[in-house]
């Protein structure tokens, strides 16, 4: 981020706000409306990477309010300010033996209206769904500068269409999200991360399908690779939470399944990665029996240094991998590789973050779904003016 604020798809803005209220939001969109100028919604901007280059960039729109406004324990839910950073809203609600059961990296960072807008979860996704299934409600100001309440405050509340998961994996294209209803889950009392390591795929797939049928109530299973020269090492990656005898039993449950004791996981730093030419990071998605067979292929595809970013979540199906690469042919190559091989299990790829190299010459979201003239009706529903993050989404939306 430069002092004239987040650079995304390579744009630069020509101006920032940091809107505090809904109406100072409200009278952003209004006035980018009268002007035709072109908004990005950024929050702490760990994701702004996730999408195409936007056809315009002329204002960074900041939500900065912060805090909670409600809190009902007995209820176990939250209201809670957009710009608000998942720490702090989790540091408030530990006071309380409550938290908002989402762990995305850099927390300190990553806002609640950000998480919610890109859908993103990680591990605990497992056990407790990602924001569209946590969130109740939420405030938006779309693009016509409406201020529009969608869900409400408890649990299940609304008839009609559930509208509040529409913006969730929007990435602000439909409209700014102000403030947020989200359920809340007690802190567990005991909590461990637990990895099974094995040497060869086959066998990390046998051990995921019997923990899978085991039914476990595991809060993350997670798909970790560490492969270092010829010597393959595929993780098994869990976390446990409950009582101290629950973690216990758990424990000794994995131990069984896996054939092997567990080792208790570092807290997995961040990595730093050498500097490459043509770098993109991409998230795939398969049925959850077929993953570790589409990690296996990915692997092949990626050189050593690679390889250490190869993670998962193995109840979703989700792998995440991150190019580093010297030509841009094998870039596009590599992705077009995969995204085959996802198509061809019925799933897909995104690419979540590029170098500014590769702006135009891989496509973020791939082939357009079916339903794209319906996403481009409800577009123009909530942005007539098309000035919300233009063509950043799915078929140029
Ligand atoms: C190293 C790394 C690893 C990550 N791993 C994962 C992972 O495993 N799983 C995962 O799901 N995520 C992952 N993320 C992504 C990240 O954690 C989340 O997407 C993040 O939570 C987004 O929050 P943010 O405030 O930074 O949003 P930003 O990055 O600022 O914005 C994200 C998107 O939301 C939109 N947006 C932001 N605020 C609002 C708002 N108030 N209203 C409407 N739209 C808005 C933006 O326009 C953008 O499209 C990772 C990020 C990093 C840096």
């Amino acid at each position: 981020m430069s002092a004239t604020g987040f650079r995304v798809g390579g744009l630069q803005p020509t101006r920032t706000v940091e809107a505090a209220t809904t109406q100072e939001v409200t009278d952003v969109i209004q006035a980018a409306g009268r002007e035709r100028q072109a908004i990005v919604v950024c929050g702490g901007g760990t994701m702004l990477e996730t999408g195409n280059p936007p056809d315009r960039y002329d204002v960074e729109l900041r939500p900065v309010m912060a805090g909670i406004k409600e809190f009902s324990p007995d209820d176990m839910t939250v209201t809670v300010e957009a710009g608000s950073t998942l720490a702090e809203l989790n540091g408030a609600l530990a006071d309380h033996g409550q938290r908002v059961a989402l762990d995305v990296p850099e927390d300190d960072r990553a806002t609640i209206g950000g998480i919610a807008s890109a859908n993103a979860a990680g591990g605990l996704r497992y056990a407790y769904g990602t924001p569209r299934d946590l969130i109740l409600g939420m405030t938006v100001i779309d693009g016509r500068a409406r201020r529009l309440v969608l869900g409400g405050k408890v649990v299940k509340n609304v008839a009609g269409y559930d509208l509040a998961r529409l913006l969730s994996g929007a990435y602000g294209t439909l409209g700014v999200i102000t403030e947020l209803t989200l359920r809340t889950h007690p802190v567990a009392e005991s909590t461990q991360r637990l990895v099974f390591d094995f040497d060869r795929v086959e066998q990390a797939d046998e051990v995921r399908a019997a923990i899978y049928a085991s039914g476990l109530p595991l809060a993350a299973f997670d798909l970790e690779a560490e492969h270092s020269g010829n010597r393959e090492r595929w993780s098994i990656a869990v976390t446990v939470e409950g009582s101290p005898s629950e973690v216990e039993h758990q424990r000794s449950r994995l131990a069984e399944l896996a054939g092997a004791a567990p080792k208790d996981a570092g807290n997995g730093g961040r990595e730093l990665r050498r500097p490459s030419r043509y770098e993109f990071a991409a998230r795939a998605t398969v049925p959850p029996d077929r993953l570790l067979p589409l990690a296996s292929t990915v692997s092949d595809q990626l050189d050593e240094e690679s390889r250490r970013f190869l993670h998962g979540h193995l109840g979703s199906g989700i792998l995440r991998f991150r190019y580093l690469g010297e030509d841009a042919g094998s870039a596009v190559s590599t992705l077009e590789t995969v995204r085959a091989c996802c198509r061809k299990e019925g799933g897909s790829l995104i690419v979540e973050d590029r170098c500014s190299q590769l702006h135009g010459v891989i496509d973020a979201w791939g082939p357009p779904p079916a339903a794209l003239p319906l996403m481009k009706g409800l577009k123009r529903k909530f942005d007539p003016a098309n000035i919300l993050s233009p063509g950043r989404f799915v078929g140029g939306i």
